[in-house]
């Protein structure tokens, strides 16, 4: 199975694909987790910085890039689940031409509790797990013992432009995927459990 999921930031797409991963036994690949698994004092690390820090996205040839050595690794044989890619209708047409999904799943949320969810994620520096502000209890660290911390580009003014990016640029990949024939919507508002009951039954039926 080759999963796309589409949506804003913090619609809760890398929530779901740690479900999917481990229910399917698919590699989940987050573009956004491999570039913030890159040293910062690297070319490419540099880059990465420049661009999220400002809620900007990282140019096309350069994820491109990225995405085909991942995809090149033994264990995509099977299938994947793409968290946070395509994000641009150029990189889902390069994607397309060189490999065809078999689903484009789309996490429908309010911008209102996109803003809240961004702006109250505290994440874990050690292993990524995010947290909302509001279950922590004034807690700091998570429960592998990393520290907690609220990521640059969670901060409000940033979570605004990353928003505005979502719209204009990620937002038509939308009807991309429609025209495809593969697109299946899902209201990602609903709690977590009940968002993968719906994704379980979608997969189960492909
Ligand atoms: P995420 O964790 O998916 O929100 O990604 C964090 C940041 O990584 C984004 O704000 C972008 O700067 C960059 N990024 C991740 N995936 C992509 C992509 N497919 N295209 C361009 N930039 C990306």
């Amino acid at each position: 199975m080759r999963i796309i999921l589409l949506g804003a930031p913090g619609a809760g797409k890398g929530s779901q694909a740690k479900k999917i991963a481990a229910k399917y036994g698919l590699p989940h690949i987050s573009t956004g987790d491999i570039f913030r698994s890159l040293r910062p004092d690297t070319e490419l690390g540099r880059l990465f910085n420049e661009y999220s820090a400002k809620g900007q996205l990282v140019p096309d040839d350069v994820v491109l890039k990225i995405v085909e050595e991942r995809l090149a690794q033994d264990d995509c044989k099977n299938g994947f689940i793409m968290d946070g890619f395509p994000r641009t209708i150029p990189q889902a047409q390069a994607f397309e031409k060189a490999i065809h999904a078999d689903v484009a799943l789309n996490f429908q949320v309010d911008n209102s509790i996109l803003m809240d969810r961004l702006t109250g994620r505290w994440t874990c520096k050690k292993c990524g797990t995010p947290y909302h502000v509001s279950t922590l209890g004034g807690a700091t660290v998570c429960h592998c013992g990393g520290e907690l911390i609220q990521r640059d580009d969670d901060k409000a003014e940033t979570v605004s432009k990353r928003l505005a990016v979502y719209e204009s640029q990620t937002k038509p990949l939308i009807d991309f995927y429609a025209q495809c024939g593969i697109l299946k919507n899902l209201d990602a508002s609903k709690p977590i459990d009940e968002v993968f009951e719906k994704i379980v039954q979608i997969l189960d039926n492909l």
